[in-house]
């Protein structure tokens, strides 16, 4: 018998309620034609407006609702009219850090049809592997003598050997099962003497049971120029929490910006759900106007199908989406073009039904 997943959304704030509706339009499009594919949708109001309604961005027991899922579906958060420490650390932190989505995979990949701002810019694909649970972004730390000529600001970063070997041992497994050549973790040990010195150890380290994977550490400030000079040349890209969020913002931009860039918060383990969301965030400049590209969440919803064990299907949006995207017919602003949000949605549904019929008459 076929699984029923059942799937947690949360729209979020700003874009992300636009770009999660033309995702869940793709979704009851696989639905419908295929009855083989049981999955049931729960939404969740939470975020900014539940805030301001509720004085809390999620409700206390929230937690115990979301781990009945077999994934979540997120779309972003950010609201200049509340505080970033309640929409990150009460809200997006928290989930990723309880649910222990210690990996964050970001593909980035050229599709064809997207112009790169790079000249030499064909076949560029690699994947960014993140640290996702500790490292710089953590909230220990502090402040003295606030409002004060003698204020101090302390922010500590969390480098744990257990930390580093998971997402190294991640990095490595995933270049193995890609048969790829390639990893280059991004470090900083020559000005981050601690922490950097430990996370370069533990790579080598790990590197080691992988002989077969060339292995390199690029300091971030050169690697940040790498990913302009010679993007063609990465694989795989292994990076702390900090390096890996700003990386993938640049390898964003480098295949056509953040309209088009998925991203999968991963327990690999299966112990937690895993969490799916673009890269974006809540892009406040455009909300509300229609214009936003849903792309990047309904790849995000690609990579989640993926992850449940449908690759068939997650194959198949992407497939859609570089068809669309090859066609050049349909292209929000961020393309260059005048398309709505739901224009973009109906023509990749519109592709999976016609890719989904085809295939049934070639049986
Ligand atoms: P937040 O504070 O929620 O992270 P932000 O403004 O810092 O929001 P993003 O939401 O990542 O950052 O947006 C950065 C830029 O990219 C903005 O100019 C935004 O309009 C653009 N952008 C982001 N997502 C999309 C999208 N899906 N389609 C088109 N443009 C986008």
């Amino acid at each position: 018998m076929s699984k029923h997943y059942k799937i947690a959304v949360l729209p979020g704030d700003g874009i992300g309620p636009e770009v999660m509706r033309e995702a869940i339009k793709v979704i009851d499009v696989l639905k419908q034609m295929d009855p083989s594919f049981h999955i049931e949708l729960h939404s969740y109001p939470w975020g900014s407006e539940y805030y301001l309604k509720h004085g809390e961005i999620m409700p206390r027991d929230g937690f115990q609702e979301l781990i009945k899922y077999d994934a979540l579906l997120f779309g972003a958060v950010g609201d200049k009219r509340v505080p970033d420490e309640i929409t990150i650390w009460d809200f997006i932190m928290p989930i990723r850090k309880n649910f222990n989505q210690y990996i964050n995979f970001r593909p980035v990949k050229l599709l064809k049809g997207v112009e790169s701002p790079l000249k030499d810019s064909e076949n560029i694909e690699f994947v960014i592997i993140r640290e996702n649970a500790e490292g710089e972004y953590s909230n220990s730390g502090g402040t003295l003598y606030s409002g004060t000529d003698s204020e101090i600001a302390i922010q500590n970063t969390i480098v744990t050997k257990s930390g580093v070997e998971k997402v190294a041992k991640y990095a490595f497994e995933y270049a193995r099962k890609n048969n790829f050549k390639s990893v280059v973790s991004a470090t900083k040990s020559n000005a981050i003497i601690h922490s950097m010195k430990l996370w370069d150890e533990i790579v080598v380290k790990v590197s080691k049971d992988y002989p077969e994977i060339s292995m390199q550490s690029n300091y971030i400030d050169a690697l940040a120029a790498y990913f302009v000079s010679k993007p063609k040349e990465f694989e795989v890209v292994v990076a702390s929490n900090l390096f890996g969020d700003i990386l993938s913002d640049l390898g964003a931009a480098v295949v056509g910006g953040l309209g088009l860039s998925p991203s999968a918060n991963l327990n690999p383990e299966g112990d937690f759900p895993s969490m799916f969301e673009p890269v974006h965030g809540s892009a406040p400049d455009i909300a509300g106007k229609n214009i936003a590209n849903p792309i990047a969440q309904i790849w995000s919803t690609a990579l989640m199908l993926k992850h449940l064990g449908r690759d068939d299907l997650g194959a198949l949006i992407i497939d859609a989406i570089q068809e669309v995207l090859r066609k050049k017919e349909v292209r929000t602003p961020d393309l260059g073009g005048t398309a709505k949000t739901i224009e973009m949605g109906s023509a990749i549904c519109d592709a999976i039904k016609l890719m989904m019929s085809k295939e049934r008459v070639e049986i």
